[in-house]
């Protein structure tokens, strides 16, 4: 991700900052020109000079800070209006675990804008654009757990709001034997189903998706119970980015496919802060970096993107270490993988 500044006085703000340390300003992000808007603190509406924007519904609520067009006849940003269901905001933790949720769900989304990635058309297409629900585990009459499945079917995402509750996360992490879970993880992982809906089923490039996935065509309901029963296969690390890639074809893709936005958003920021090898510029007004103007999201070879990735992601390790704690990327990429990632790579540019 790259860097902001806040427009009233320079000061560095973050994506997520609603307000300015330094100055007070409100800030909004506007994501059709990725940048900060501010307003003083009695004006109602941000202005560019041409457009006014005012602010998300969600704003007040769970800190949304992206900004709508006025003359938009929407409530909510181009983030929210994205999310059909809530958990219950009555239950304790609901609300800050949906504003977690959301704050993850502004990530992904800058990630699908960066890349030109199409959303679908909520209005036109209410039944298959992409959408999102988080929804909480409930205690049905009979005194059993109805249990909420993180997934996706036909565009829509479900998420379980008690990944946004840290200790919980981390316990399913540690009963999965993962070195790795996060919500921006899941959030890259289930729109990867979505995007081989559009992008690699019924295309051309499916023949040459069997031959470096695997077959999707492997009945899904008991390929998952085996690797549930069984693990992954040993020696899975030559081949896969993680233990549950090896479950199924679509599992494998959609595990791929969050890996590389780990890596090229990893690379944008490594970039505008002067770690992948090249002296950030002096001003945050351009992309930094021995990329192009669009960045690593740009980049049309893939090779770059690797080369850059691996040192930095050793060097990151070991800045890790250095300060007792675990590895910031436990992962091990090998030439399998790195065709997969090329596979993905080819995928989005082609596409953008
Ligand atoms: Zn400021
Ligand atoms: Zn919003
Ligand atoms: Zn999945």
């Amino acid at each position: 991700m790259r860097r902001y500044t806040c427009p009233n006085c320079s000061n560095e703000v973050h994506f997520r900052n609603s307000a300015c340390v330094n100055c007070h300003s409100r800030l909004g992000y506007v994501p059709a020109w990725d940048r900060m808007f501010h307003a003083g603190p009695d004006d109602i509406k941000w202005h560019d000079g041409v457009t006014a924007y005012r602010a998300c519904a969600n704003r007040q609520m769970i800190s949304c800070n992206w900004l709508i067009e006025d003359e938009d006849p929407a409530d909510h940003c181009r983030s929210c209006r994205h999310t059909l269901i809530i958990p219950d905001l009555s239950a304790p933790g609901n609300r800050d675990h949906w504003a977690s949720l959301e704050e993850a769900k502004r990530r992904l989304f800058y990630s699908l804008e960066k890349f030109r990635l199409d959303m679908g058309d909520l209005a036109a297409e209410p039944g298959s654009a992409l959408r999102f629900e988080f929804k909480a585990d409930e205690l049905s009459a009979d005194g059993k757990t109805r249990r909420v499945m993180t997934g996706h079917a036909n565009g829509l995402v479900t998420i379980n709001v008690a990944e946004a509750d840290d200790p919980t996360r981390e316990k399913y992490r540690k009963a999965m034997g993962e070195p790795y879970r996060t919500l921006i993880g899941h959030f890259r992982h289930e729109v990867g189903h979505y995007y081989w809906d559009h992008m690699v089923y019924n295309t051309s490039r499916l023949d040459a998706y069997r031959a470096i996935f695997g077959d999707e065509r492997e009945d899904y309901g008991s390929a998952l119970k085996r690797h549930y029963d069984h693990g992954a296969p040993n020696g899975w690390e030559a081949t896969h980015v993680s233990s549950y890639a090896c479950s199924h074809s679509w599992e494998d893709f959609a595990e791929t496919w969050a890996h590389y936005f780990h890596i090229v958003d990893g690379l944008e920021t490594a970039g505008w802060y002067g770690l992948d090898g090249h002296t950030p510029d002096a001003g945050l007004d351009r992309t930094p970096g021995g990329w192009s103007d669009a960045g690593p999201y740009g980049a049309v070879e893939f090779e770059p993107l690797m080369q850059a990735w691996v040192p930095l992601t050793v060097a990151m390790n070991a800045m890790n270490r250095s300060i007792g704690l675990g590895d910031f990327y436990p992962f091990v990429l090998s030439e399998t993988i790195f065709a997969k990632l090329e596979f993905i790579h080819r995928l989005i540019h082609d596409h953008r």
